[in-house]
């Protein structure tokens, strides 16, 4: 674990010295203090990254930096289960989901390094004008420094999602990470030391939102801001972009409803609504916490999703058999049992799980908790709990599922489950969400586009759209003709 700053290839003592504990959820116990960077350090790492574009790297070519993010893809996979652990012992998850993030972010650079490649044979493409005399040219060329704001729930690999692509498009970039979860972007860090990637192209600054983030945010040498976390922290990344017109792409929260009609497989209909709402514990920002079952299909799916939920096996996410860990957080314990203290008092009916598990004392544990009725008007309805909570209500007819869908601020991601596949494409089609599950909830591929419609955010990462987030187009237009163009000077 480490208790520096990643800032010019080198590792740097935060200039306050500060430090942040680092918990282990599942026990409470402090298991490190991590460096708590500041408005100094991210202004250190911001030069650094903009001597890196400048000097070189801004100018390298798509091949030369898939030599680069191949060989973080070999570093990652090379520290494959250290890292997966120290994933468990920083966020709470079970090993195995941990194991599939670090999977993850390896191809993440692995794609990106065909990316890179990529975009060298597509450089230059021509743009039919209506005028043979020039010859128009299209470059992509990369954005400069990316500021890049991550959240907890997933920690190398949302790291791995806007690293990755700002390295294949040439950009240089500081990195903050979570507070609550700083420890595997500084093993990223170290992974880009170890394979030689020029110093001050990555530089990762862990530090709290208002003391790393904040100056990040607003950092006159940063023109770029990815941001991946709450809707409110996005809105005050966005308006500190805005003093300065930044390019701005942002990855929100999201409140996403699963429709299963009456005619879905029982099995797969328990078995995806319980992936969609209890994987990480439902700290998952397309968690498909809104359940909406057609009205014959209701008791029989309800029933078979409580009998499941409690049988998942609650515990440390390195015990053999765990299916859910803690929560990351005291304060996001706090904040989940608050939801659902309130959706109590409120009169909604629970019909299972409602807090912590009896035999954990210790640890931030809850319960697979599932709500049934929950009227449209009602916060669990309407707001993202960000925990293993489900809102569960039933719909007569298709056209109440896409309404009852579609009513939300959010638009991240939607499933629709049903037998009859034209039904289910039917109604995906008219679901305002980013991302449409059919007949399933949550598969991730990085070549597809991840984002969000409505206040769930601007712009798409992975796949091409994310190598788009930091790249900037650049016409090039030529006069080719050997007459003169004679508009002033006409012989
Ligand atoms: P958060 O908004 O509290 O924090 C996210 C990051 O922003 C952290 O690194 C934090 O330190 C930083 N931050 C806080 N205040 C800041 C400020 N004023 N200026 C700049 N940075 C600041 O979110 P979180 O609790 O870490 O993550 C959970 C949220 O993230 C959920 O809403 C979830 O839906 C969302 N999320 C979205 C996606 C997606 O792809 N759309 C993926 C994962 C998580």
């Amino acid at each position: 674990m480490r208790e520096r700053l990643f800032i010019d290839g080198r590792w740097e003592w935060p200039a306050l010295g500060g430090t942040l504990p680092v918990f282990n959820p599942a026990t409470e116990e402090v298991i490190h203090h991590a460096p708590a960077g500041t408005a100094a350090d991210v202004d250190r790492a911001v030069a650094a990254a903009r001597r890196a574009f400048a000097g070189g790297f801004g100018a390298t070519t798509g091949a030369e930096r898939a030599v680069w993010l191949e060989a973080i893809a070999e570093g990652i996979a090379a520290r494959r289960d250290e890292l997966a652990r120290l994933e468990v012992l920083d966020n709470g998850k079970p090993l195995p989901e941990a194991l599939w993030d670090i999977d993850d972010a390896a191809g993440c650079f692995s794609l990106y390094a065909e990316m890179a490649r990529d975009l060298d044979h597509r450089q230059g493409e021509a743009v039919a004008v209506p005028d043979a005399r020039f010859t128009c040219r299209v470059r992509r060329v990369p954005v400069g420094v990316a500021g890049q704001i991550i959240p907890w729930n997933y920690p190398l690999l949302m790291a791995a999602w806007k690293v990755a692509p700002a390295l294949a498009a040439g950009a240089t970039m500081v990195l903050k990470p979570s507070e609550l979860t700083p420890l595997t972007a500084l093993e990223l860090a170290a992974i880009a030391a170890e394979i030689g990637l020029p110093p001050g192209v990555l530089n990762v600054v862990t530090g709290t939102g208002p003391e790393a983030g904040a100056p990040l945010a607003a950092h006159p040498g940063v023109e770029k801001l990815a941001f991946t976390g709450s809707v409110p922290t996005g809105a005050a990344v966005m308006r500190a972009g805005a003093q300065a017109i930044k390019n701005v792409s942002l990855e929100l929260g999201g409140k996403s409803p699963f429709v299963v009609f009456a005619d879905s497989d029982l099995d797969a209909a328990v078995e995806w609504v319980m992936f969609g709402i209890f994987w990480n514990q439902g700290q998952v920002c397309s968690a498909t916490s809104r359940l909406l079952v057609e009205a014959p299909l209701a008791g029989r799916l309800l029933e078979r999703l409580v009998c499941e939920a409690r049988k998942i096996r609650i515990g440390d996410g390195l015990a053999q058999g765990t299916l859910l860990g803690p929560l990351v957080s005291r304060a996001q314990h706090e904040k989940v049992a608050g939801f659902v203290a309130r959706a109590r008092a409120a009169g909604i009916r629970l019909v299972t799980g409602g807090g912590r598990p009896r035999d954990r004392e210790r640890g931030f544990f809850f319960e697979p908790t599932i709500f049934h009725d929950v009227p449209q008007d009602a916060e669990l309805w309407r707001e993202e709990v960000f925990g293993p909570v489900l809102a569960v209500r039933t719909f007569r007819d298709e056209a109440e599922a896409v309404a009852l869908a579609n009513d939300t601020r959010f638009g991240l991601a939607a499933a629709v489950m049903s037998a009859d596949v034209a039904r289910a494409r039917r109604v995906a089609a008219r679901l305002r969400a980013g991302i449409v599950w059919i007949n399933c909830s949550q598969p991730t591929f990085s070549e597809a586009p991840w984002g969000g419609m409505k206040q769930s955010g601007i712009g798409r990462e992975l796949g091409e759209w994310g190598l788009e987030n930091y790249l900037e187009v650049q016409q090039i237009t030529e006069y080719t003709s050997p007459a003169p163009w004679g508009w002033y000077l006409r012989k």
